[in-house]
């Protein structure tokens, strides 16, 4: 059953020791006041420096820990973050990934690794967030034998069950009001500017009460097999997705090839 009104789950991605402190420290006061569990997507061995935008935080691990006492989920968000395969994915959002078409005993190493690394710093990782959308049928088999059973991917308006997981969709990179349904609104704390702060406090003072928790999600949702009519409905989201994306990519080639 499609959730009416409309319930929100909050993601914040990318988070290792050198993650902007800055723009990552401008959301916990809104997480603190609106009460809110978010799923926080933790890379374990982080080794994309990219992702390198300050110094390493001592505290970073004590942040992660403190947050998951006050209820945030936390998540395992691949292992090094580096983004080398060109596979296919069972989400095709991105050419390229760090798992996708990976061999399932790379993957399976990657995995134990990355698990044992987060419950070393006293995390309890329960769900898969996989770098750029990218997985396939090993990493799902491999997440099983791990006892990780649910990830956070996908485009319906329902969690549901697949391929032996229970997949909570995330749909969303900013807050948009929708009428029903379960959305996850991913944020990337290091890109993330002062407009999307103050876009989610907005609406948050308007929303606050629709947000849940994965652990309520699970409970409260009963997810089973995807309809028919919402198997169409997420084909449809992917295929919108891609072609936005496709958009974005010709409006910054045409912008890159002005203005040189
Ligand atoms: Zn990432």
């Amino acid at each position: 059953m499609i959730p009416k009104p409309a319930q929100y789950l909050l993601r914040f991605d990318d988070l290792c020791p050198t993650v902007s402190r800055t723009r990552w420290e401008r959301f916990l006061p809104l997480i603190e006041e609106f009460e809110i569990r978010p799923i926080l997507a933790v890379i374990p061995d982080n080794l994309d420096h990219s992702l390198e935008l300050s110094p390493p935080d001592p505290e970073f691990w004590a942040g992660m820990r403190a947050m998951q006492t006050a209820g945030a989920t936390i998540g395992l968000h691949g292992y090094q973050h580096i983004c080398d395969s060109r596979g296919q994915s069972l989400l095709a959002l991105h050419r390229s990934s760090e798992f996708a078409g990976v061999a399932e005993g790379v993957q399976r190493q990657w995995i134990r690794a990355g698990l044992e690394i987060l419950r070393g710093h006293g995390l309890n990782p329960k769900l898969w967030v996989a770098p750029r959308h990218g997985f396939d049928g090993n990493t799902l088999r491999v997440l099983r034998e791990q006892g990780i059973h649910a990830l956070s991917d996908g485009f319906s308006r329902v969690p549901y069950r697949r391929g032996g997981l229970t997949w909570i969709p995330q749909q969303l990179w900013e807050p948009v009001d929708k009428p029903k349904g379960l959305w996850t609104i991913c944020i990337h704390p290091n890109t993330a500017g002062s407009s999307l702060v103050m876009q989610l406090q907005l609406f948050l003072r308007h929303h606050a009460a629709q947000f849940t928790s994965v652990e309520r999600v699970l409970d409260e949702l009963c997810p089973g097999e995807l309809s028919w009519g919402e198997r169409l409905y997420e084909k449809l989201a992917l295929w919108r997705a891609h072609a936005s994306r496709a958009r974005k990519r010709v409006r910054s080639r045409r912008h890159r090839s002005s203005s040189s």
